[in-house]
């Protein structure tokens, strides 16, 4: 979702008329799109920002802009503000829109008389559709159908930082999918941080997947967040109806004990889960699930640990992001009694080990089978490499192959758990 953030956010500079570069040094705007959702990452941009303060005494032209749901946090405007008074625009995430215009406004007056730029609305119902947007995923176009989120995970702060869940109108994203499939992209991921809940004009998640999976061109559809307590069968059955949609789902668990997840606020059980993954099974049975599992929660006892163990192991996800609760100001969670670091250390390092080598074993399933994959990356040395429909990466010698080619692979080889084969027909 950051990706495709930061893709709009270098549309606007494009369209002001700055081109990117990769040296920092020749900048004339430097825009730190933040995220807030782990504290590592909120620990890592402030030592990127302090980097910026060298680079603007010797260009006191330059223009540092902050923007992203790490401004949005209570405080956070005047914290940058005191740490670090060179930054010349912060914007929240219901204002970034605004991120050309602030440019053009304090570039357009003269040094000693620009101003600072700190807009931070609250959560905002507000939805705009017209980014220009500078897409650099092809052939894959991120499509954001709906914003932030109502459920209020009792660790999570993106409810506070990005507001209520608002919905695009389906008529809008099915406008924008048609133009990114006419303009030649060949895979096209709906975007949302609980896509099943998506309601717009009558039209739920299942329908709107629906109408997006009969369009006629040759691509590949996927979304992605899948909230547990939202996913249905009827999701299902749309994706067995379109070759389009790929069959694949994202669908993260956090817990495997029911206690942690009650704690959670995750509106599930471990019960409803394993009959939505046998659900998923019966209907799909070579769909590739994957999961987001947190250990370390606040009150999660060895018992509760070991059931998510047991989880995984009932489950064999095809890959799972893995992490380490940290607790995030604001959040219920916070105010818990946390669990010490070695323990949180010990656990993460049982819960990925076990991943591994799961995902290893699943690696042996596609030994001696052909798939089509969509190539994704072209290397100097003769190597490319390209997703499964069910999500699985194979890397093969591309030959004539370019990205965005449909190819047919047959996988002759397990390294690691990685999957390398051979190009057996190509069909664009
Ligand atoms: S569903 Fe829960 S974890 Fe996901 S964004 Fe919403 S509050 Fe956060």
């Amino acid at each position: 979702m950051n990706v495709h953030e930061s893709e709009k956010i270098a549309g606007t500079l494009v369209s002001l008329g700055y081109v990117a570069t990769d040296d920092i040094n020749f900048a004339d705007v430097i825009v730190f799109n933040t995220c807030c959702i782990r504290d590592s990452a909120e620990k890592k941009i402030y030592a990127k920002i302090g980097d910026v303060k060298g680079l603007k005494r010797l260009n006191e032209l330059l223009i540092v802009c902050v923007v992203g749901c790490m401004t949005q946090q209570t405080g956070m405007s005047d914290t940058l503000k005191s740490k670090f008074p060179f930054i010349d625009i912060v914007l929240g995430t219901s204002n970034v829109h605004l991120l050309g215009e602030k440019i053009k406004e304090i570039s357009s007056f003269y040094l000693k008389n620009r101003k600072k730029i700190y807009e931070i609305t609250d959560s905002s119902t507000e939805i705009v559709n017209d980014f220009y947007e500078l897409r650099t995923s092809y052939p894959n176009a991120w499509v954001n159908i709906m914003y932030g989120c109502n459920n209020y995970c009792t660790y999570c702060i993106v409810p506070f930082v990005r507001g209520r869940e608002r919905s695009r109108s389906p008529q809008s994203i099915l406008d924008e999918v048609k133009r990114l499939l006419d303009e030649g992209y060949k895979e096209i991921t709906l975007l949302g941080q609980n896509v099943n809940s998506y309601f717009s004009d009558n039209w739920n998640f299942a329908k709107l997947l629906d109408a997006i999976g009969a369009l006629s061109f040759k691509f590949r559809l996927r979304f992605m967040t899948s909230h547990p307590k939202d996913f249905s069968s009827e999701i299902v059955d749309i994706m067995t109806a379109h070759k389009s949609i790929c069959n694949f789902i994202h669908l993260p668990v956090q817990a495997g004990s029911n206690n942690v997840l009650k704690a959670m606020g995750r509106q599930y059980t471990r019960e409803k889960y394993l009959d939505l993954i046998s659900m998923i099974r019966n209907k799909i049975p070579d769909c590739g699930i994957t999961s987001d599992i947190m250990v370390g929660f606040p009150t999660e006892s060895d018992e509760d640990f070991f059931e998510t163990l047991e989880l995984v192991k009932a489950v064999r996800f095809t890959n799972a992001f893995t992490f380490v609760y940290s607790p995030r100001t604001g959040t219920v969670a916070q105010k818990m009694l946390q669990i010490p670091a070695n323990i949180k250390k010990e656990r993460i390092t049982k819960l990925i080990e076990l991943q591994n080598q799961i995902s290893q074993e699943k690696s042996y399933e596609y030994l001696n089978k052909t798939y089509e994959i969509l190539v994704e990356g072209v290397k100097d040395n003769d190597l490319a490499c390209g997703k499964t429909s069910n999500g699985r990466l194979v890397n093969f010698k591309c030959g004539e192959s370019k990205i965005g080619d449909f190819l047919n692979i047959h996988v002759d080889k397990v390294k690691a758990s990685a999957l390398w084969g051979h190009i057996e027909n190509g069909r664009e």
